[in-house]
């Protein structure tokens, strides 16, 4: 928390609104999340065939604002087989 106030402590009042209002609609969660993600893009797995997948992989976004998921398949054939499995 120390650290969060450090940061707070530096914005104007029209962004702390702005960032109050960002979190309220839970969309910082997902900006943290998307974040995130540049530090796993090295070590991807496919899901379906546990191949390790690099950038040209074939990405889905699913689930609930604010729980979104990511998966990251080698190809569309897993990627059928994964939203197939999904619908069941
Ligand atoms: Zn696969």
């Amino acid at each position: 928390m120390e650290k969060i106030n450090k940061i707070l402590g530096k914005l104007s009042f029209e962004e702390l609104k702005e960032l109050k209002e960002t979190l309220q609609k839970g969309e910082a969660i997902e900006a943290i999340e998307e974040s995130l993600e540049r530090f796993k893009n090295s070590n991807k797995v496919c899901p379906v065939c546990n191949t390790p997948v690099g950038d040209e992989g074939f990405v889905l976004i699913f689930g609930p604002n604010g729980f979104k998921k990511k998966a990251t398949f080698d190809g569309t054939d897993c990627l059928e087989y994964f939203i197939y499995n999904m619908r069941k």
